[in-house]
């Protein structure tokens, strides 16, 4: 490398993009390191999960968003320590990179609360992987629910279950109730959508936790109107994979999904600094972890407080915002300038729930249905990286708006093996 100062990024999700894409023309070598080699919308992955969208439409090559430039570096690897005294990082594979700054953006996994052999029969929606495995579920299931005569025994393959009452949650359950109750049903022959059962399971006494109440009332209304039977105050006891537990009760299904909830990733144990319940790094104003000043944390693996003392949410404008603040700070560092403060600024938060249906609180102008559903369409199709991809969700959507078909509904054998050894 040349004498310029050595910026390294660990993670290529939106904080670690919007970090490099400001440093973009700064007089720096800049490595960036992520375990998979795409960034990925992770918003709309339940999409893909629910056969609406491909994998390409949301997730794109790092190397193709950051283009060709002078002392740029795109490493494909697994981050799995740092020495923050050496300053440098260790790779699965045995490699070391040094650093003059470190900027960890490695976001966040789903949270087992300690059963981690659920994961195997209720996956979590967080990789590409993931949505193209519950995906094939979903349709695997719908298969054998044909070939099944008697309804009782067909009736576990036509029953989903979505644990967890937040935003992806809200999301899921909607989705495979617009598949489950309307979509593809026309498709098969032997059952009837009036079999079908969607679960959203959630242990709190309100789905959308951290809404307004009456938006977290009009999504539980509306994924009710679709056929989503809400259960609040149902904590999940128990998973295997034919049955999800609760104190009272069980359900039988091998349709099982995790959207409940969520730790900081294990990476940030290494650092050896003040980690909060959910393993999040307390940072500073500057986004620098406490003692050195030369390594920052961001985005869902961050804990920074807003100006009430409450901690930022794990949310995509956090990670961008806090990636552009970090962006500009390391430039005016390395320009011998300031590095300031980081402030967030909350736009307002949306979910959607399903065609023509979502609610919104956008700096406390509360509403939902059909407007709140066009405002979050615009938003996520603005802020997908690539015109084509913005180009062909565009499209993709407004061909399911009007015609009620889902696209992608292919079963490879990929996940069906897995499954089999899930059973056996
Ligand atoms: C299903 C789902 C739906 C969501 N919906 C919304 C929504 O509607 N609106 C919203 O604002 N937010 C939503 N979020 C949250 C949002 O996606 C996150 O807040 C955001 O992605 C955080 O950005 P980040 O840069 O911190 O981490 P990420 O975007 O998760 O990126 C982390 C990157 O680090 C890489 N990485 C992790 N560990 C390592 C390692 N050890 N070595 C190398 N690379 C590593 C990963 O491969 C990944 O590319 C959703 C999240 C999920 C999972």
């Amino acid at each position: 490398m040349s004498g310029r100062k050595h910026i390294v990024i660990i993670g290529g999700g939106f904080g670690g993009i919007s970090v490099a894409k400001k440093l973009k023309k700064a007089d720096v070598d800049i490595t960036i390191i992520d375990k998979n080699n795409h960034h990925l919308f992770q918003p709309l992955l339940y999409q893909v999960a629910t056969a609406a969208l491909s994998p390409g439409d949301i997730a794109v090559p790092i190397r193709a968003i950051l283009g060709k430039r002078k002392g740029l570096k795109v490493l494909l690897g697994k981050v799995t320590g740092v020495d923050k005294n050496e300053k440098f990082v260790s790779l699965e594979s045995g490699q070391k990179v040094s650093f003059d700054y470190l900027v960890l953006a490695p976001g966040a996994q789903y949270n087992y609360f300690g059963n981690d052999d659920w994961k195997r029969y209720a996956p979590g929606l967080k990789s590409v992987g993931d949505a193209l495995q519950i995906r094939e579920r979903i349709l695997l299931s719908l298969e054998k629910a044909e070939q099944l005569e008697d309804p009782k025994l067909r009736e576990p393959y036509l029953t989903f279950v979505v644990i967890g009452g937040g935003p992806t949650g809200v999301e899921m359950a909607g989705a495979i109730g617009e598949i489950a109750k309307r979509n593809m049903m026309r498709d098969y022959n032997t059952f009837s959508k009036n079999e079908t059962r969607i679960f959203l399971v959630e242990a709190a006494p309100k789905i959308l936790n951290g809404y307004p109440d009456s938006l977290s009332e009009r999504a539980r209304e509306t994924l009710e109107e679709m056929g989503v039977r809400v259960l609040v105050n149902t904590p999940v006891t128990d998973i295997n994979h034919q049955q999800v537990s609760f104190s009272e009760g069980a359900i039988d299904t091998p349709n099982i999904i995790w959207a409940a909830g969520v730790a900081a990733s294990p990476l940030l144990s290494s650092l050896e600094t003040e980690q909060d319940r959910t393993g999040r790094v307390f940072v500073n104003d500057d986004l620098s972890i406490p003692g050195h000043s030369d390594i920052f944390v961001i985005g869902d693996a961050a804990h920074k407080e807003d100006e009430n003392g409450n901690p930022l949410p794990a949310l995509a404008p956090v990670a961008i915002q806090q990636g552009e603040f970090l962006g500009t700070s390391l430039q005016n560092e390395i320009n011998k300038k300031e590095r300031g403060t980081f402030y967030y600024v909350d736009k307002g938060t949306m979910a959607t729930i399903g065609r023509a249906k979502a609610v919104a609180d956008i700096r406390g102008f509360k509403f939902s249905g059909f407007f709140a559903w066009i405002l979050w369409s615009v938003v996520h199709i603005f802020f997908l990286i690539g015109f084509r991809n913005r180009f062909r969700v565009f499209v993709e959507w407004m061909w399911h708006y009007f015609t009620f078909k889902r696209g992608v509904r292919l079963i490879t054998d990929r996940f069906s093996k897995n499954e089999e050894r899930d059973n056996s």
